[in-house]
């Protein structure tokens, strides 16, 4: 049976598995209301049945209705607002940031055209990139529209008897945020901030540096007097946000350093040949035998480090052949 871990009063926790994917499970945190106050789930797992299962018996278990229930979904990934519309259909209400709400209400056929093409243009070959949109369930999953009340930075909304800050904080996603309890002094992270992974940070179509936003992401947790934080995904914490974010601010920079190396010892790699010279923390022999979502997603990792270095002075790119070029400067 699934195991429902009570982290506060009226705050819970359980497990949604995410089959066949490398971040194993979401963590989804529900505040439960007293009375006739209203319940808050927050992330919701793929619209997978596996997914969709674990969310109805933790729902049920802890008794949550549907219509006493808003559902907070800290960004877009498919992994967090995958169920938003069948949530919705059973009577809850959903919560999201504007700017991610615009993304994820583009039809997702456009949005992964645009991304899939440009990952080809930097260099990806073509049936990698194909083989990826079949088997990644953050692509090939799609879950259907759904409404939300929007809210944009430092909105404050009650529910369970709380009230709730929202706190945006691009990078991982553009429009990704997260959610402050001042009273507990409590932070729902979402992908933000994660303790045993480092959160993906990637390209995106119409964002000049998603790498930029994220750094000054992390370093705006500062400001928070954070006494618990909950992440997305796997263990909960054993060390503080502000801990966490040094970390991960350090392993940016080593990999903006790592990237400068790489094109120091090979100048005019295309992006995806120099993804495939990065350290990665992955089991795969060799760059060839990487998964195909793990190379896109390790491109996508590499591009945002590139824009970065480019609009830092670092790195110039050159447009003039098929595929752009990497140059240091
Ligand atoms: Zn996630």
């Amino acid at each position: 049976m699934m195991e429902i871990t009570r982290l506060g009063e009226d705050l819970y926790s359980f497990p949604i598995p995410l089959p066949r994917n490398p971040l194993k499970w979401l963590n989804c945190y529900v505040l439960k209301g007293q009375g006739s106050q209203r319940n808050l789930l927050v992330d919701t797992g793929f619209f997978l049945p596996e997914c969709t299962a674990a969310l109805d018996e933790g729902m049920a278990r802890l008794g949550l209705k549907p219509e006493d229930t808003d559902v907070f979904l800290t960004h877009l990934h498919s992994d967090h607002a995958g169920n938003a519309r069948y949530l919705q259909d059973k009577g809850c209400r959903i919560l999201m940031g504007a700017a991610d709400y615009a993304i994820i209400s583009r039809p997702s056929q456009v949005r992964w055209t645009r991304s899939g093409q440009h990952a080809i243009d930097e260099g990806m070959p073509w049936d990698h990139m194909d083989r990826m949109r079949r088997t990644n369930s953050e692509v090939s999953v799609t879950s259907g529209d759904f409404d939300a009340v929007q809210f944009t930075d430092g909105d404050r909304f009650s529910c369970a008897g709380r009230g709730l800050e929202c706190v945006l904080t691009p990078g991982h996603t553009p429009g990704h945020m997260c959610l402050y309890d001042p009273e507990s002094k409590t932070m729902l992270l979402g992908d933000h901030v994660l303790f045993d992974i480092s959160p993906n940070i990637t390209f995106w179509i119409d964002v000049a540096d998603p790498l930029g936003d994220y750094l000054n992401s992390l370093r705006a947790l500062g400001r928070f007097d954070i006494q618990r934080a909950l992440p997305g995904h796997r263990r909960q914490p054993e060390i503080s946000v502000n801990e966490r974010v040094e970390q991960l601010l350090e392993h940016h920079a080593r990999r903006l350093q790592n990237t400068m190396e790489v094109l120091a010892e090979e100048p005019g790699l295309t992006a995806y040949d120099l993804a495939g010279k990065m350290r990665w923390r992955i089991h795969a022999r060799s760059w060839e035998d990487f998964p195909p979502g793990q190379q896109y997603f390790a491109l996508g990792e590499t591009l945002s480090h590139l824009d970065h270095l480019i609009l830092q002075g670092h790195v110039r790119r050159d447009d003039s052949g098929e595929h752009p070029r990497y140059y240091l400067i």
